[in-house]
């Protein structure tokens, strides 16, 4: 089994998303701090690490830890808002260090509502670069896109556009927003979706991927609101090859090993054919609508042969021992409250609510599959 783990390299940002779910903590790591995990991730037997934070690429020893996780045989991936990769010398940098495989988030190609979601100027720009660079420095490229209000009606918008000027991406992720976490949990209203909202804008882009030839996984969308590719959620893949995932979050949650994929199920669900195999709907804070949900009366068998009958075996919480996960010390906790004063500023210009503690628990990392 292929079981990918997540590793936090850091937990600041240099853009502002109103509804990241891992934002800053006085927690850092160092070259060596990172290398024990990495070595916890092949005593586990996984296959691959992926990189990720806030932002990993702010992270000094970046290229050293990928070159690191590279020796030790791991299949290694970041997920990145692109801003650093955007500079082709650090592209190459980061694909001669052994980087296989970089997520480049892209919300929205309108640049107008790319620039609301990143809380930064430039940012739509400075992603497309980074998917060209890495493309040309040899690494392969996947876009991974947050559902959220402000781009549930042209998810397909983006993937023409992508498809148009960026052919060579062949995998698309779509994690659907988890409202329970960070800045999520305190700015729902601006962007948490309803189900419906993205539900027609969403099926024109996987189909529009499908037929083109492209894969995608589809994390966080229950599926009555998957129709046709149930097979492509991440959720379901994960319950039906019983996999699991191990993230070090850098906070105080520290090592957990996933195996529970199941999320907070409505009353209709219990009638629905699909429940077995169905994560059901995030309901915290009364984000998301259980009215929405409606059950499903058809056979789950054509959809767990079609995830089983797929080549791809990419890799479900509970913590377990593992090496400590980064470090607090007087110099980072001074460090970190500098950067909360910025964000702090930073939210109030952007009429943004900060994150309630920035020494909370972790949510879950945007997924990959
Ligand atoms: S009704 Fe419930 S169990 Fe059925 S597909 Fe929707 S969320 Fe899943």
């Amino acid at each position: 089994m292929a079981n990918i783990g997540y590793l936090q390299v850091v937990r600041h940002c240099n853009h502002y998303c109103g509804f990241c779910s891992n934002p800053s903590t006085p927690f850092e790591h160092t070259l060596e701090s990172m290398r024990l995990l990495v070595d916890d991730l092949c005593a586990r037997g996984y296959f691959g690490v992926v990189l990720t934070g806030g932002e990993p690429s702010l992270h000094p020893e970046l290229p050293a830890i990928t070159r690191y996780a590279k020796g030790r045989g791991l299949h290694v991936r970041m997920i990145t808002n692109g801003h650093r990769m955007a500079q082709p010398e650090f592209a190459q940098a980061v694909a001669d260090a052994g980087l296989d495989l970089v997520h480049v988030s892209i919300y929205s190609v309108r640049p107008e509502v790319e620039r609301r979601l990143r809380g930064a100027e430039g940012t739509l720009g400075l992603a497309l670069a980074a998917v060209e660079n890495a493309h040309r420095a040899g690494v392969e490229v996947n876009v991974n896109c947050v559902i959220n209000r402000h781009n549930a009606d042209h998810l397909d918008e983006n993937v023409e556009y992508l498809i148009e000027h960026h052919p060579y991406v062949r995998h698309y992720v779509w994690n659907n927003l988890d409202p329970s976490m960070g800045r999520a949990e305190v700015n729902q209203a601006e962007f948490v979706p309803t189900l419906r909202s993205f539900e027609a804008s969403l099926h024109r882009a996987l189909g529009l991927l499908y037929r083109s030839g492209r894969t995608f996984r589809v994390e966080r969308v229950p599926l009555c609101y998957m129709t046709d590719f149930a097979w492509a959620s991440t959720e379901t893949r994960k319950i039906v090859k019983a996999e699991e995932r191990v993230v070090h979050f850098l906070d105080e949650k520290q090592t957990i090993r996933q195996t529970d994929w199941e999320h907070q199920y409505a009353e209709v669900c219990s009638v629905c054919s699909l429940r077995p195999i169905c994560g059901g709907l995030f309901d915290r804070g009364a984000a998301y609508d259980p009215a929405e949900l409606a059950p499903v009366f058809a056979s789950p068998d054509p959809i767990v042969r079609a995830i089983l009958g797929d080549a791809d075996d990419r890799p479900t919480a509970a913590a377990v021992s593992a090496p400590a996960v980064g470090l607090v010390t007087a110099d980072s906790l001074r460090r970190h409250a500098r950067r909360r004063e910025v964000e702090t500023r930073r939210a109030a210009t952007l009429g943004l609510e900060p994150e309630r503690s920035s020494r909370g628990p972790g949510a879950d990392p945007e997924g990959i599959e």
